[in-house]
């Protein structure tokens, strides 16, 4: 899987790392290898596009953190970009409602869909303990339902008995009764497929989806096809609606165009990836371990990663000295919500310190949200040098044009101001206590 690309990338990386220091120059060439290798790679062209766009953005935005050279930096934006196109968090089947839980399974015919339901449903059996029916709802290819059920006999999982002359939608129904019954936590319903999507199957599944109101529609589709799988996923999104994919054949795709597209283009996430025709061969998709095996470089990326978290510790560290001594200006309040960004927010961090209870209700009743943060660090760049060092300079003239640069009222401004005030008190009296103020700022 990803075989291709993984070389090409750690050829463009090997160059990249190896070097003290990177013009300009060497990232844009850097970036036009990583684009071509994604479009040999059959990666979605917009998709191209705008991952080598995010990862300029990035790169020229990025701080480089100490002790890690320019080329490792930019290797770790391109892993989080990979990772961010692949999807970001790993999503499994979600089983999260009433029983029965029914999955419905639809694809072309040829795409691997009754092998994959019957490697989802042993799976769920066999290591969720789940108790798991079958029904193939595809009345049209002959010996279809017979396929489903010798699958359930070879892993152990019931398969709804077939009754001849039913019609889709009735078997459906049947299995639904049938789950209820038998005391059945999953209902997979493997649907019927045709060689390309037409009308009468479109209706089809319609009818399916309304008579079982599935609690996920996954799509199965064959990982070979590249980019026509991954239009097939929209044009049945847009029509049916599916909750996720299920990416057949990843075994034999050394590009892995579809997978590395599939998300980013359908904004649907791949859930499963056969690798086999055995019935064990599916595995759940995991964005970053996924990311890590193409770029083949995870040591370059905790490596960045524990960098950049001493830098965050330093920074801390040189704040709360400051703050011992009283001083917390604009400045310490700006880089303080940058960081409390990261720490989940300004409540999250509230949270985390003893006794200031009252004012994470007040903080909480002003309604500060994430937009919140980048307003008020809008607010604050918007100050000149001395006024963040001294806010006791800004009169009503200053204020409003502190509020006109960051597109904000100047209420908010005030607001700002207060909760500075605030805290620099706060900061004042916990800084007496010795000791404390050091480990609420990470632990130091
Ligand atoms: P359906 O018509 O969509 O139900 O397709 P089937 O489930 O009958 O599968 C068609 C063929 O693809 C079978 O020979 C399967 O063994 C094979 N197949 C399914 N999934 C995979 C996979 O992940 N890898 C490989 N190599 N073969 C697969």
């Amino acid at each position: 899987m990803f075989e291709s690309l993984s070389d090409r990338l750690s050829g463009i990386f090997d160059k990249l790392t190896g070097r003290g220091a990177l013009s300009e120059n060497d990232v844009n060439e850097a970036l036009r290898e990583i684009r071509r290798a994604l479009i040999e790679a059959d990666v979605a062209l917009p998709v191209v596009r705008s991952f080598t766009d995010k990862v300029r953005n990035r790169a020229v935005g990025a701080e480089v953190v100490k002790s890690v050279t320019p080329g490792q930096m930019v290797v770790k934006i391109v892993h989080d970009q990979l990772v961010e196109m692949l999807g970001a968090e790993s999503q499994g089947v979600d089983l999260n409602a009433a029983a029965p839980v029914t999955i419905m399974m639809v694809g072309l015919q040829g795409s691997g869909k009754t092998t994959t339901t019957s490697k989802i449903a042993r799976r769920l059996t066999q290591r969720d303990k789940r108790k798991v029916l079958m029904a193939s709802l595809d009345t049209r290819r002959p010996a279809a339902q017979e396929q489903l059920k010798v699958l359930g006999e070879q892993n152990d999982v019931d398969t709804l008995p077939i009754v001849e002359g039913q019609g889709p939608v009735d078997i459906a129904k049947r299995a639904m009764t049938a789950a209820k019954l038998g005391g059945y936590d999953v209902v997979l319903l493997d649907t019927a497929g045709r060689t390309h999507i037409d009308e009468p199957l479109m209706v089809e599944m319609a009818d399916v989806k309304s008579a079982t109101q599935p609690h996920e529609i996954l799509l199965v589709a064959d990982a070979l096809t590249g980019q026509d799988a991954v239009n097939l996923a929209k044009n049945f999104d847009e029509r049916v609606g599916i909750t996720g994919i299920a990416l057949t054949r990843m075994d034999g795709d050394g590009r892995g165009g579809a997978a590395l597209s599939m998300h980013a283009v359908t904004g649907k996430p791949v859930k499963l990836v056969g690798t086999g025709e055995k019935s064990d061969a599916l595995e759940d998709f995991h964005p970053k371990r996924i990311a890590d095996r193409i770029l083949g470089m995870g040591d370059i990326v905790s490596l960045v990663e524990k960098a950049a978290e001493a830098i965050d510790a330093e920074k801390a560290a040189e704040m709360a000295r400051r703050m011992q001594k009283g001083h917390f200006d604009l400045n310490d309040l700006a880089e303080q919500l940058k960081q409390m960004e990261k720490l989940g927010g300004m409540s999250g961090m509230m949270g985390m310190l003893p006794g200031v209870g009252k004012m994470k209700k007040q903080i909480e009743a002003s309604n500060i949200d994430d937009k919140m943060f980048k307003r008020q660090v809008a607010i604050i760049q918007s100050m000149t040098k001395i006024e963040k060092r001294k806010p006791e300079l800004l009169k009503a003239s200053r204020k409003k044009r502190i509020a006109a640069g960051a597109g904000v009222g100047v209420a908010e401004v005030n607001k700002l101001l207060k909760m500075h005030r605030q805290m620099a008190d706060m900061m004042k009296q916990m800084g007496k206590k010795k000791g404390m103020l050091g480990k609420m700022m990470g632990g130091l």
